[in-house]
């Protein structure tokens, strides 16, 4: 059984169609959350990408609310670009190179333009999350992850040196990172209805601010799993994205 439902819209500057999918959260088996506020089901990323770079034209777009008559959920009979060409601009995540053009891609629309505070925290968190995407998982290093049999020694090895790589990487860029980070926090910070659950305490810890994290998580009212597992980290001095559920 399919997993979305598909929808279909046009470019605004060339009419190519393009194929969009909408996730049937009914059918979601595994849903992995991640400190930042980064959701995967069934290894896929499920928030909206709002930001659309044409796979016809290249002319780069914001679909802000899809509804019709942009959107059909009627098949037109024209070409279709499917969902996997422009679907985080076509890139391949399977190595770092891919991730770091995610990075790119999201600097590029930064410096393009001048955007409302909405969309340039859109844009700025999806920058936030593509940088760690570079060391996302990065405890599958430990040989503790082959022995327990989640992976064969072949991918366990070959994953292990992507991760490593990928940290290199991040390091490499941590300055823009922190750039980037500082001003997400002050447009957050300027617009709370903007801010998504623990958001602003983790990018405190991220910028290596322990102790305000802490201070902003201890007065969070209902303690989660979240909340505890955040304050673990703040208080371990660990300022890495990690995996809270999955
Ligand atoms: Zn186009």
């Amino acid at each position: 059984m399919l997993k979305y439902d598909s929808f279909y819209f046009q470019c605004p500057h060339c009419q190519a169609w393009l194929e969009g999918r909408n996730l049937k959260a009914e059918l979601v088996n595994e849903a992995i959350l991640y400190s930042d506020g980064k959701v995967l089901n069934d290894n896929l990323i499920t928030t909206p990408q709002k930001m659309i770079l044409c796979p016809s034209c290249g002319h780069s777009f914001w679909v802000e609310h899809p509804e019709e008559p942009f959107i059909t959920y009627e098949k037109p009979e024209a070409e279709i670009y499917s969902w996997n060409t422009w679907r985080f601009f076509g890139i391949n995540f399977s190595d770092n190179k891919g991730k770091m053009a995610l990075v790119n891609h999201y600097k590029t629309f930064l410096k393009k333009s001048h955007y409302d505070p909405k969309k340039e925290i859109y844009l700025r968190r999806f920058l936030w999350w593509a940088y760690n995407d570079l060391h996302r998982n990065h405890q599958h290093i430990r040989l503790k992850y082959f022995l327990n049999g989640f992976m064969s020694y072949g991918v366990w090895r070959c994953n292990r040196r992507m991760l490593l790589e990928g940290e290199k990487l991040f390091i490499k860029n941590y300055k823009d990172f922190i750039e980037n980070l500082k001003r997400l926090l002050a447009l957050l910070e300027k617009h709370p209805e903007e801010q998504i659950d623990l958001e602003v305490p983790e990018i405190y810890r991220e910028l290596r601010q322990f102790d305000k994290a802490k201070e902003l998580l201890e007065k969070v009212g209902s303690r989660t799993h979240f909340t505890n597992e955040m304050l673990r980290h703040s208080k371990w001095k660990d300022a890495r994205v990690f995996m809270v559920t999955g």
